[in-house]
């Protein structure tokens, strides 16, 4: 839990003078049995917000049981009903942007336009299950044997759960929600514990576009809410976004419960920039992918490596754009980065940088020591750039998840390549330059799930899918799109023969072949 830096209670320092955050269950807000809480921050001025109510076993069943109920009716409602839902939805969601983007703003720290940019995502998505209608056609084959066809169809799991990360309270569980409803399911989000308020606002919003009560439940809590759903039997999968040890947390047991996991864990993005890449440009993409957000996007480019570059020259023109950021409270209509989300994130953040800087790196831009007029107790920290940057220092093995871009220098395309192999993480990877030869030899051999060609941070349209590779994803199916489809229905294949009335026949012992 995070130091209460600027807490605010009652005269003797014991009672809160802030909310209670609900859960949202069975079509309602329900009170949390406060028996465990946490801490909700403004990161911008550093005081607390409201509390959270950390949910165990007994409250994670309540919104379970209410999604089993639930999905004995939706699953049977009609397509086209379902689909009239969720273009409801999308439109309160629409109409809700601004509301949603300032509640991010105000517990992550994100700018308003930023978190309106991560609604838009996620609503792409929304539009995507919009269709479903045509991912969701079987396949018929006529006669495939003396009178018979063989068809099959995708049918719903049950009750689904999406466990999700702070840094995207709203369009990471849009790319699970949208299409698991969409596809008949029920569903159970464990939204971040440290920005949980986006969640009530999407439950309310499907309650006003005719979602059935329990189709879409909202636990708030912890580790020990993410085991009790691990553990309950009547849930059928788990999506899973965070960090890699919890993935493969999640992951291991979810599984071993016998459940369907798709696991997306953390990330280390390289961006190579050539030669002949435009150097204006890419230095601009790369301070847009590094600092937005204040780094803590899984597809933010925390490593740039350059090949057969004037090094220090591209290391200045960076230095120059990470200086020149306005960083204040996200509310501010003229900030270009916020601060980050917790105190112990920028205590985290600010170590990983003297780190580097004691295992031989050099900081040529330092945002330790940030001072935001008027927001001193806010969880600021300033861009910061480190120059030769080695894959031995703490700074790149770590995924900092802060606003820090590390530099490192390659002598060929062929050495920047092997870097980025021998990473273990396996999210996205771009590259900058004016070569179609260079960028196919890197589309083609790099191991990750994303690739950016001179675009830093490919993050697939929601008729794609989502995913990285190695220690970025645990199980087999990407989010969101077709594979999303495949992940929230099972494949049912019926083979049919409607004999005349009167056909006799004898019976067959030797196992069925067509005739
Ligand atoms: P986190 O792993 O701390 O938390 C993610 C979720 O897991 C939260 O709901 C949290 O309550 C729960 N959780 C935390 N610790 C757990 C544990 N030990 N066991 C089980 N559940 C646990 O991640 P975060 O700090 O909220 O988010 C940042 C991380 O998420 C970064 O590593 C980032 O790269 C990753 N991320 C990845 C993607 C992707 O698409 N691969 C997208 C967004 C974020």
């Amino acid at each position: 839990m995070d130091a209460p830096v600027g807490a605010r209670t009652d005269g003797l320092g014991l009672r809160p003078m802030v909310n209670m955050i609900n859960h949202w269950i069975a079509g309602r807000p329900v009170a949390p049995s406060a028996e465990r809480r946490s801490p909700v921050w403004n990161p911008a001025t550093g005081e607390q917000r409201a509390w959270v109510g950390l949910a165990g076993a007994a409250e994670v069943d309540h919104a379970v049981q209410a999604a089993l109920r639930a999905f004995e009716s939706w699953s049977q409602t009609s397509l086209s009903r379902r689909t009239q839902i969720l273009f409801a939805f999308r439109e309160r969601v629409r109409a809700q942007t601004r509301r949603l983007a300032e509640a991010i703003s105000d517990e992550h720290g994100k700018t308003v336009s930023d978190a309106e940019g991560e609604i838009q995502r996620g609503l792409e998505v929304v539009d995507f299950a919009c269709g479903v209608a045509t991912h969701l056609k079987g396949d018929y084959s006529d006669q495939v044997s003396q009178g018979i066809d063989l068809f099959c169809f995708r049918e719903p799991l049950g009750v689904v759960a999406g466990i999700t990360p702070f840094n995207f309270p709203a369009m990471v569980p849009m790319w699970m929600f949208p299409l698991a409803i969409a596809c008949g399911n029920s569903f159970v989000l464990k939204p971040s514990e440290r920005d949980p308020s986006a969640s009530l606002i999407l439950a309310e919003l499907w309650a006003e576009a005719g979602l059935p009560e329990g189709v879409f439940n909202v636990v708030q809590g912890d580790k020990s809410a993410v085991d009790a759903l691990l553990q309950h039997a009547q849930v059928a999968a788990i999506s899973f976004v965070g960090s890699t040890a919890a993935a493969r947390y999640v992951y291991e047991h979810g599984t071993a419960a016998g459940k369907r996991v798709q696991a997306l864990g953390g990330a280390k993005n390289h961006a190579i920039v050539l030669p002949d890449a435009d150097p204006g440009f890419a230095a601009d993409q790369l301070v847009g992918a590094a600092f937005g957000s204040a780094g803590q996007r899984c597809m933010a480019v925390s490593a740039a490596v350059t090949v057969g570059l004037d090094g220090d020259t591209f290391v200045e023109a960076v230095g120059r754009r990470a200086s020149s950021l306005k960083v204040g409270p996200g509310r501010h209509p003229d900030t270009q980065m916020g601060p980050v989300v917790t105190h112990a994130a920028r205590e985290r953040i600010s170590r990983l940088i003297g780190s580097a800087a004691e295992q031989g790196a050099v900081i040529t831009v330092d945002g330790r020591g940030l001072r935001v007029p008027g927001h001193e107790a806010g969880f600021f920290i300033g861009a910061t750039v480190i120059d030769s940057v080695e894959p031995r220092m703490e700074v790149y093995r770590e995924e900092v998840f802060g606003p820090v871009l590390c530099i490192l220098h390659a002598r060929t395309l062929e050495n920047a390549i092997a870097l980025i192999n021998s990473n273990p993480y396996g999210n996205g990877a771009a590259i900058f330059t004016g070569s179609g030869a260079a960028a196919r030899e890197f589309q083609r051999r790099v191991k990750v799930g994303m690739i950016g060609i001179n675009v830093p941070v490919p993050v697939p349209m929601a008729y794609y899918s989502f995913g990285g590779w190695k220690s970025s994803l645990f199980g087999d199916f990407h989010v969101y799109g077709p594979e999303g489809v495949s992940f929230y229905t099972r494949s049912k294949a019926v083979t049919s023969r409607w004999p005349p009335a009167g056909t006799t026949g004898t019976a067959e012992y030797r196992f069925p072949t067509a005739t």
